[in-house]
């Protein structure tokens, strides 16, 4: 069986990412600006009911780390963004599996209700189909301003298995059928583990679509996003504030010019605002507990940072 693209890659140098202004090497490392609030992502709760190979959160019907967030720390935000008049359209909502959290149904109504166009990312499995009559409610409710996100990791069985464990193909199929047959307009997140080229995967992601009825264009990248491997303990190097004209990188682009992401930390009374939604843990990262707090200039201090957006070209972000 083919191994991950990392395979025989150097571990991570532990003197880099460590200083928030200044490389390993002494340079200045690079730092992102909020150009504006534009997407904000709620983290609901690490909790899941898969244990994938790969989840950059750790995920798993064990890791509670990031405790299930409520309606009532998602409320003050919504009111945060309308005092403000942030520029914010989308509100986003990832895991853990967002569908196991009891109160999911109750803050995604809430935030229809204020207007806000909801994207949430799920594995379409049994907790999503345990609710399946209410979410088809708010689809009914609010039309294209809902949109589901549907992790198929590869488009055969076998790969998809391998990240995500025995038994996890046919209920997520099922899953994304349930969503075609009920009016959405499901997107697909897939992989990029195993070294198959883009286009090749985005052709196999179209027959898997087409197989099953799926309405979906394969080469739309917001349709079907596919996320590179993300592992913060290989090599990479650090970025510095010579690389955006090296790279031909735009700081504006990346996900931390127009997000942010609300976590509840487990044992803690309140939520915190993270830069994104690939560092949900590290306390360095933390910018306070209110949008207003978190507009300062992101340092790129993180390994995802570097492997991930500026060199990877991924992004969560729905237009990504
Ligand atoms: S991981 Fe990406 S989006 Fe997150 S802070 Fe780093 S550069 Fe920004």
């Amino acid at each position: 069986m083919s191994e991950p693209a990392s395979a025989g890659v150097k571990t991570l140098d532990p003197t880099k990412f460590q200083d928030p202004t200044w490389t390993a090497k002494g340079e200045r490392r690079a730092s992102v600006a909020l150009r504006g609030l534009t997407t904000l992502w709620f983290n609901t709760g690490t909790l899941c009911n898969l244990t994938c190979g790969h989840c950059y959160i750790e995920s798993s019907p064990t890791n509670d780390r990031l405790a299930y967030i409520t309606t009532s720390d998602v409320v003050p935000y919504l009111d945060e963004i309308a005092r403000d008049g942030l520029p914010t359209r989308e509100i986003g909502f990832t895991g853990g599996e967002p569908f196991m959290n009891p109160d999911f149904i109750a803050m995604l109504e809430t935030t229809l209700e204020r207007g806000f166009h909801a994207l949430v990312l799920t594995n379409a499995m049994r907790p999503m189909m345990k609710v399946a009559n209410a979410l088809k409610a708010l689809r009914e409710r609010f039309g294209e301003m809902l949109v589901v996100r549907v992790s198929i990791d590869h488009y055969t069985q076998a790969l998809h298995e391998i990240e995500r464990g025995k038994n996890s193909w046919r209920p997520a199929v099922a899953g994304l059928e349930w969503l075609g047959r009920n009016g959405f307009a499901p997107r697909v997140a897939g992989r990029t583990f195993w070294g198959e080229p883009e286009a090749a995967l985005r052709r196999g992601y179209a027959r898997f679509f087409a197989e099953h009825g799926i309405a979906l264009d394969a080469n739309d990248r917001e349709q079907l996003v596919l996320f590179p491997e993300m592992d913060a303990t290989l090599d990479v190097p650090e970025i510095t504030t010579a690389c955006w004209g090296i790279l031909h990188v735009d700081p504006a682009s990346l996900m931390c010019a127009s997000s942010r992401m609300v976590v509840k930390r487990k044992g803690e009374a309140n939520a915190v605002v993270m830069p994104c939604t690939l560092i949900p843990y590290d306390d360095r990262f933390v910018m306070g507990e209110s949008l207003a707090a978190a507009a300062e200039d992101v340092m790129l201090n993180h390994p995802h940072c570097a492997r991930f957006c500026v060199l990877g070209g991924g992004s969560c972000s729905r237009g990504a």
